[in-house]
């Protein structure tokens, strides 16, 4: 039988490394994206079948350090034009699902050099458009380098000849195809990596995507675009369809003509789309894949066999990294009696020391969080947080700086089923929570309706082994901070309301954009 490689030959995958954010020659890079990002033209077109389309209404990606600054100006799509989208990228979809994988792949692997080459550009984007710091911005567009990577290889496999059991009399084959066309939907969280990733998975299987970037990031989405046709990917199998989502995420939903639906965001949107998919809609031949990936209330748990200093380290990490912005984030801090007040003190003593503002100084590690919908929303669980436990540091919006910042806050002694231990807040909030001792704390741990991520800190081999069996998350680790998932390491996804554990980044990811067609040829004896 033949093996993927005598289709195309790849190196074996691994992960791109990080700039060193301190390096003089680098930051003398930086500075010239930054420069070169405030000159360049600010329109962005909506890019159907490769045609360029300006509308009247606009997206304005502000910078959420300044938002008086803007980044782009974005047109938005509307129905008819999302109509054109889908049924253009179905003409597409006949020649693109034909071609060998070693020409599907090619055009990504060509994008992940470009992204390469334009690596501080497109790190510098972010850091304007979402308010990433230096080091998260460039482990974004790391992620997204890996997915492409990560996923040509995956391709390759899926399109080489998989095991059937053999039989005498018959030729048998089991071949995998794509969909169709379908819908990429993602946050504008990680507004390079899961964008990126989720398009290269639908698109490289042959599928051709109608990519709704989120409002909050259609910039980088519009690079990531721009970057593909440059590769060489034929024009309509990625097409670029900006818009509200709550103006056009129903319509793309609902339309019969839409196959698959590829979401990354919040529970309630989530929610939403998978009621809405669900429904056949007259003219619909299929029933619609949904593949949903959604919030978490993510649990950092230290027992008191722990190194308090490495778990410290870690809980304010996997607080703050990115203002608490990731469905990752450790938004919660379980810890046992016996240690609570000691590392209570030791996070708020690191919290302190944590430089907050315009994040193009690379010496800011806490920027803005995204808008001023956000800051409103989690100033209010603040507000809901200094009811339901005591404020042991931040808590204010920083009035001092034009953005959207709000102070690291630390809320004690949360009891585990008020609403600033229970509900997403998406922001830099975590609530530390007393547990009697281990069993509690796994208790504790697994009492909210997400199952996204979780980190237990302990010395203790047999609390590893059983936190491996009890500890209900798609992505568990041990002495590690919550956050910081790498392609093809830890494949991603979570249990219960966190999604459908799509575990992107792994070897199952791209067998959600695929189907399974089974071929047999009797043998005339
Ligand atoms: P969101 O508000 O749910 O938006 C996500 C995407 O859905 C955006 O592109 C948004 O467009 C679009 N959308 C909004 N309403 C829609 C509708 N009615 N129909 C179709 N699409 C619609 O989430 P977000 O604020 O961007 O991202 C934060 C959330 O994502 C958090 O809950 C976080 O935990 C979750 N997340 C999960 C993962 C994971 O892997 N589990 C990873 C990252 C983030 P607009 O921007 O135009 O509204």
């Amino acid at each position: 039988m033949p093996e993927a490689t005598d289709y195309i030959i790849l190196p074996p995958f691994k992960n791109e490394g990080y700039i060193n954010v301190s390096d003089p020659e680098i930051q003398r890079k930086m500075k010239e994206a930054f420069e070169k990002i405030e000159k360049e033209s600010k329109e962005y077109d909506i890019i159907v079948a490769g045609k360029r389309i300006k509308t009247d209404r606009k997206i304005r990606s502000i910078n959420p350090s300044n938002p008086e600054e803007v980044v782009g100006i974005v047109s938005k799509a509307d129905k008819e034009i999302v109509d054109t989208a889908i049924e253009k990228a179905w003409k597409v979809f006949e020649y693109w699902k034909n071609l060998p994988v070693e020409k599907r792949v090619e055009p990504f692997l060509r994008a992940a050099k470009i992204m390469r080459e334009r690596r501080y550009e497109l790190d510098a984007t972010m850091i304007m458009e979402v308010g990433k710091n230096w080091l998260e911005a460039d482990a974004d567009l790391a992620e997204a380098i890996d997915f492409l990577e990560f996923y040509a290889r995956e391709a390759v496999r899926y399109a080489s000849p998989q095991p059937v059991v053999r039989i005498p009399t018959e030729n048998n084959e089991l071949v995998y195809i794509p969909l169709g066309v379908g819908a990429v939907i993602p946050p504008w969280n990680f507004p390079a990596a899961i964008m990126a990733g989720m398009t290269t998975a639908a698109a490289i299987t042959g599928n051709c995507v109608i990519l709704k970037p989120a409002s909050d990031s259609p910039v980088i989405a519009a690079k990531f675009v721009e970057i593909l046709h440059e590769a060489g990917l034929p024009e309509g199998v990625v097409n670029y369809v900006p818009g509200s989502g709550g103006e056009i995420g129903d319509y793309i939903v609902q339309h019969p003509k839409i196959r698959f639906i590829s979401f990354t965001g919040s529970k309630e949107v989530g929610l939403r789309i998978n009621e809405l998919a669900a429904k056949h809609q007259p003219g619909q031949l299929w029933i619609k894949r949904v593949v949903l990936e959604m919030g978490g209330k993510d649990a950092v748990v230290v027992d008191e066999t722990a190194d308090l200093d490495a778990a410290a380290e870690g809980c304010v990490a996997s607080a703050f990294g990115f203002q608490g912005q990731k469905c990752s984030a450790g938004s919660r801090i379980i810890a046992v009696k016996e240690i609570y007040d000691e590392l209570l003190e030791k996070v708020v003593e690191r919290t302190k020391k944590i430089k907050i503002g315009d994040v193009r100084d690379p010496e800011n590690w806490l920027g803005p969080v995204v808008n001023q919908y956000a800051e409103r929303k989690i100033l209010s669980y603040i507000e809901i947080g200094s009811t339901e436990g005591r404020i042991v540091h931040g808590g204010k919006k920083v009035k001092s700086l034009p953005g959207y910042f709000i102070e690291p806050t630390i809320i004690a002694d949360v009891d585990r089923n008020v609403r600033v231990a229970q509900e997403e807040i998406f922001g830099p909030v975590t609530a530390f929570i007393r547990a009697d001792d281990f069993d509690d704390a796994m208790a504790i741990a697994n009492g909210t309706e997400y199952g996204l991520t979780g980190a237990l800190y302990t010395r203790k081999r047999e609390r590893i082994e059983t936190a491996k069996r009890v500890f209900h998350v798609g992505n568990l680790y041990f002495n590690r901070k919550c956050t910081g998932a790498l392609v093809g390491v830890h494949p991603f996804g979570g249990f219960n309301m966190s999604g459908t554990d799509s575990k992107a980044g792994g070897r199952d990811y791209l067998l959600l954009f695929l189907q399974a067609k089974s071929i047999s040829e009797k043998i005339n004896l």
